[in-house]
C-alpha cells in the first residue's frame, strides 16, 4: 500500500497549527506499520528549507490558465523524518516566507496542479491519495473530472477536514485556472455561488474524515455553511481522533525542555520548567500557573481573554501566561494587561516552538476555552506533560477530557464560552491546586493516558483498505 499525503503544512518543515503536527506524525506511524506513506507539500522559503539539502527529482512547467510557471519537485537528502518527503518548488508562487496569505488561490491551485502533473509520471501510482483541508481540496475534483488526469481517475481519494471554518472560496471568474474539465459538471466545484475547494472535496473525495467523532457530528449543525452538504454526504464521512507524536512530545527526552522528567519524577521535573518560566517572565513560582498557547482568533475564544484574565487575576491569587498571536486588537489588549498585573501575568506575542514545549512542562493548567475545536492537540500535549487541561466541552476536547467531578475524570470542563465560565473554571483549578494529594495524583494519572497515533493510524489504514478492495 502506498499512501500519498498532500498538504500545505507538515512538521517540522512548515507549521502554522495542528495540521502540521498531524501531517508530520501520521505518515511516520503508517510507515512504521509497514506501509509506504509519503508527503507532498510546497517548498517555502523558511528556516527548514534554508538549513536542509535537497535533490531535484523532476523539472517541468505548469499552466495556471494562460500563465506558465516553471517548477521542480525536490526531495530531502539525509531524511530522518520517518517518511518520504517531496517538496514542490514553484519559485514565483510558493517560495515565500509565509505559508498562508491573500494570494492563496493561485498559489495552492498551482501546487495541486504541479503535484498531479508529477504524479502522472510515476510508474507506481499511489494506492490512496490523502488530501488535507481546502488547500488540497481541488485534487479529488481534478482527478475525477479533468481530462489531463484521466490516468488517475480510479485512485481512491480521502479528504481530512482539520478545520471547516476555512474553505478556500474563490470566484467563478477564476474557473479558467482549473485544468479543462467537462463544464456540465461545474456544480461539483460550487457551493453557494462560489468555487469552494472544501465543499468540492466533500463532494468528490471517496471518503471524508475529520479529526474527532464529536466534530463530525457538530459539523452537521455548524460548519460555516457546509452543514447540509455534510449531512447529505454523511454515509462517506467519519471522525477519527487525531493522535500525537509520542516521540516528539515526550517529556523524558524532549530537547526543548529545561529539565526532562517522567511519570516517576514529575514533581521535581515540572518544577524545574516552571521555575525557569516564572523567572523569565516575572511570575511567582508558588502560585498556580494557568497558560494558553495558540492562535488568537474567535474560534479559540481569544476575544474574551483580556476580560477573563483581568477578572481571574483580580479574584484569585494566580499567575497567567499566554503564548500566541493573531487578532491585532486582542494582541494590543493582552499586551496592555501586563501593566496592570505585573508579576502575575505575562504574554509572549508570537510563535515559539521551544517556549510552547516548556509551557506544557511548566504550567499547572492549560486553558482551552474554544468556541470551535475540531480535535485540539494542546490538551493531549498537556496530558502527556502532566499539565491539567481546562477545556470547553466541544469537538475533540469533548472526546478527550473528562471532568474531575465525573467517574475517571482528570480535567476541568465548562459548557459555554463566556467570561464567567472561564473564570469559574480557573477558580475550580485553584481549588484543585490547593488539594495537593489529589492534584499530584491527577498529574501522574494524566501522564499515563495514551494518545499516541498507534490506534488512529490503524483506523486510517483500515479506511484505505476499504477503498482498495
Ligand atoms: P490549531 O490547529 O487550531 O491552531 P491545535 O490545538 O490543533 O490548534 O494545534 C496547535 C499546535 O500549534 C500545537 O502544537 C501548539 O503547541 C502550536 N502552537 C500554536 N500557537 C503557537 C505559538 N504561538 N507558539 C508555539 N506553538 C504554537
Amino acid at each position: 500500500m502506498k499512501i500519498t499525503h498532500i498538504s500545505a503544512e507538515c512538521y517540522p518543515v512548515a507549521k502554522v497549527g495542528g495540521l502540521a503536527d498531524v501531517v508530520g506524525a501520521l505518515p511516520k506511524y503508517q510507515h512504521d506499520a509497514g506501509f509506504t506513506s509519503e508527503v507532498i507539500m510546497p517548498f517555502y522559503d523558511n528556516k527548514f528549507t534554508k538549513n536542509s539539502e535537497f535533490s531535484v527529482l523532476f523539472t517541468s512547467k505548469l499552466n495556471l490558465g494562460k500563465q506558465e510557471y516553471p517548477y521542480q519537485v525536490k526531495t530531502l537528502n539525509n531524511n530522518n523524518l520517518g517518511f518520504n518527503l517531496y517538496l514542490v518548488d514553484i519559485p514565483e508562487l510558493l517560495f515565500t516566507d509565509y505559508v498562508y496569505s491573500f494570494d492563496d488561490t493561485d498559489r495552492f491551485l498551482a501546487f495541486q496542479i504541479a503535484a498531479l502533473n508529477w504524479m502522472l509520471t510515476w510508474d507506481e501510482k499511489p494506492t490512496t491519495v490523502h488530501c488535507h483541508d481546502h488547500h488540497t481540496g481541488l485534487i479529488p475534483f481534478m482527478m475525477t473530472q479533468s481530462k489531463d488526469y484521466s490516468a488517475l481517475k480510479n485512485i481512491p481519494t480521502v479528504l481530512t477536514i482539520h478545520n471547516a471554518q476555512y474553505q478556500g472560496w474563490f470566484s467563478h471568474e477564476k474557473v479558467g485556472l482549473i485544468p479543462e474539465f467537462n463544464f456540465s459538471n461545474v456544480g461539483l466545484l460550487d457551493w453557494d455561488g462560489s468555487i469552494n475547494p472544501l465543499a468540492s472535496a466533500i463532494k468528490c473525495a471517496w471518503k471524508v474524515t475529520t479529526v474527532s467523532p464529536s466534530y463530525m457530528e457538530e459539523m452537521k449543525k455548524a460548519a460555516n455553511g457546509l452543514e447540509s452538504l455534510l449531512s447529505h454526504e454523511s454515509a462517506k464521512c467519519t471522525g477519527i481522533l487525531n493522535g500525537i507524536d509520542w516521540e516528539v512530545w515526550n517529556p523524558e527526552t524532549d530537547p526543548y525542555l529545561i529539565g526532562n522528567y517522567n511519570i516517576n519524577t514529575v514533581e521535581l521535573g515540572r518544577d524545574v520548567n516552571k521555575k525557569w518560566l516564572c523567572s523569565q517572565y516575572n511570575l511567582d513560582f508558588k502560585k498556580p500557573l494557568f497558560a494558553f498557547i495558540g492562535r488568537l482568533v474567535g474560534e479559540k475564544g481569544a476575544d474574551l481573554f483580556p476580560k477573563a484574565f483581568e477578572k481571574a487575576l483580580q479574584k484569585s491569587n494566580i499567575s497567567i501566561f499566554l503564548l500566541g498571536s493573531g487578532n491585532d486588537a486582542v494582541e494590543v489588549k493582552l499586551i496592555e494587561l501586563k501593566k496592570d498585573f505585573e508579576g502575575s501575568y505575562n504574554a509572549f506575542i508570537g510563535y515559539d516552538e521551544k517556549l510552547a514545549h516548556i509551557v506544557y512542562a511548566g504550567a499547572d493548567f492549560i486553558l482551552m476555552p474554544s468556541r470551535v475545536e475540531p480535535c485540539g492537540l494542546n490538551q493531549m500535549y498537556a496530558l502527556r506533560y502532566g499539565a491539567i487541561p481546562i477545556v470547553r466541552s466541544i469537538g475533540g476536547l469533548k472526546d478527550t477530557v473528562i471532568d474531575i467531578s465525573e467517574k475517571g475524570g482528570f480535567g476541568i470542563c465548562h459548557k459555554e464560552v463566556t467570561v464567567l465560565e472561564i473564570t469559574e473554571a480557573i477558580e475550580r483549578g485553584v481549588k484543585l491546586f490547593k488539594n495537593k494529594t489529589t492534584y499530584n495524583k491527577i498529574r501522574k494519572k494524566i501522564m499515563g493516558i495514551n494518545h499516541s497515533w498507534d490506534a488512529s493510524a490503524l483506523a486510517y489504514i483500515n479506511l484505505y483498505k476499504s477503498l482498495n478492495q
